[in-house]
């Protein structure tokens, strides 16, 4: 080889390295992990994960392992990322955090109890893949996310597994009564319930006009994400999943879900009919929103 030829050569290899993209946090979110996640979630194994089964504490189990692994901890003054509620039968609450520079947090927050199998039947397993193994995929990916975190937030970031929204938010209603974290250092609290069926590539926002500062966090990391979000048209969803005890609270909170489906609280809410694009771009989404959130206040 020529020098001339040698040097054009290494200009090109050189060149293609400099431009291919240095991964950033927010890549490591990918359909492959929403899915395996999923699957298991809503695998016969785990038959429904009702909140008072043997399953619903190897759910609780498999989500705590996943946050050990990507090196978070358990709340400040708690020992375990496992919260009992005040009745021992149920599965606890599941919660970590990463670690911010200031006194603040971001909570990210999905339920991950479904239903009681059916006495009879051919099939008898509420598998509940959307409803929500898909926001607690999204928890296990964010955690995973944010073990690749190299940039300094202020805020510290909480993840939390709720148990019994099903029987009527019994874990998120607990959390709130019973708080670990101060509530009014709360800067806003994303809650994730159904985010896998329905329109590609389309979620429901509810809440952003209560929160505005949420609001414009979830604007900006949407021009990354470039997912349609339809915000506010149903007010009512505020009280129906996990973020209704903190709303009465006053802690500014939104709501991401989709509409219900054929499948909602069905035996046939199984883990092959997930939209694994739009659960994986929502992940990233809510990921990236409280990231921002979690910067220093301008
Ligand atoms: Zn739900």
């Amino acid at each position: 080889m020529n020098l001339l030829k040698y040097t054009v050569i290494s200009f090109l290899i050189c060149c293609t390295a400099c431009s291919s993209k240095i991964p950033s946090p927010v890549d490591s979110i990918t359909e492959q992990n929403i899915i395996r996640d999923v699957t298991w979630l809503a695998s016969d194994a785990l038959q429904g994960r009702h909140y008072r089964s043997i399953e619903a504490r190897k759910a609780a189990n498999y989500i705590a392992t996943a946050w050990k692994e990507a090196g978070l901890t358990p709340l400040p003054s708690q020992n375990s990322m496992y919260l009992p509620t005040d009745d021992l039968r149920d599965s606890p609450n599941v919660a970590a955090i990463y670690k911010g520079t200031g006194d603040t947090f971001v909570c990210i927050t999905a339920h991950y109890d479904h239903l009681k199998p059916k006495r009879n039947g051919d099939d008898r397993i509420y598998n509940g893949a959307d409803d929500n193994a898909s926001g607690v995929a999204a928890l296990i990916s964010i955690g995973n996310a944010l073990s690749k975190v190299t940039s300094k937030i202020e805020s510290s970031i909480v993840l939390i597994a709720f148990t019994g929204e099903e029987a009527g938010f019994v874990g998120s209603q607990h959390f709130a009564n019973n708080a670990p974290i101060a509530l009014n250092k709360i800067r806003g609290l994303l809650n994730l319930d159904m985010i896998s069926r329905g329109e590609p590539n389309t979620i429901f926002l509810e809440g952003a006009p209560d929160a505005p500062r949420i609001n414009m966090a979830i604007v900006r990391a949407n021009a990354q994400i470039d997912l349609h979000i339809i915000r506010n048209a149903h007010p009512d969803w505020l009280y129906r999943s996990d973020q209704a005890p903190f709303i009465e609270k006053n802690v500014p909170a939104v709501f991401f879900s989709v509409e219900d489906h054929e499948d909602y609280h069905r035996v046939s809410d199984h883990a092959d009919k997930i939209l694994p694009e739009l659960a994986t771009k929502t992940t990233q989404l809510v990921f990236l929103t409280a990231i921002d959130l979690a910067r220093p206040v301008p």
